[in-house]
């Protein structure tokens, strides 16, 4: 399958690493769009949101104790940031992986879409 986030966790495509476990692996997102800005990524390929079923939450659940981990090692904590997944066209999905941003380092829009 040829999927750019899983070339990424396997090192065949370059990445700013700021985080890696055996579930998820975490780097800074090549157009940052805030100070901070961060992609969060499951090793295991799932497609989007759509795709988390019960058989992998665990792993969406081990990614959402990581963000405070990697909030806190960039600063951000305190001052707050936002997570956010985007999910098929409407939401304007890039790639194909499920990958949650994190966005902070300055006040971000009150405005979501
Ligand atoms: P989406 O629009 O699918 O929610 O977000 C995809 C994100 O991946 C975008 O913010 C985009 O800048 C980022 N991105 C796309 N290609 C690469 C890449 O090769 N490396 C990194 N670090 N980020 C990428
Ligand atoms: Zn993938």
């Amino acid at each position: 399958m040829d999927c750019l986030f899983c070339s990424i966790v396997a090192g065949k495509i370059p990445s700013s690493r700021v985080y890696e476990d055996d579930v998820c692996y975490a780097f800074r997102d090549i157009h940052p769009q805030a100070p901070v800005h961060i992609l969060v990524i499951p090793k295991e390929h799932i497609c989007c949101a759509n795709a988390v079923t019960s058989e992998n939450s665990a792993t969406v659940a081990k990614i959402f104790e990581v963000i405070p981990v990697i909030a806190a090692e960039q600063g951000i904590d305190k001052s707050g940031y936002r997570v956010l997944t985007n999910c098929g066209d409407d939401a304007c999905q890039t790639v194909k992986h499920l990958h949650f941003h994190i966005l902070g380092g300055r006040k971000l829009s009150e405005e979501m879409a």
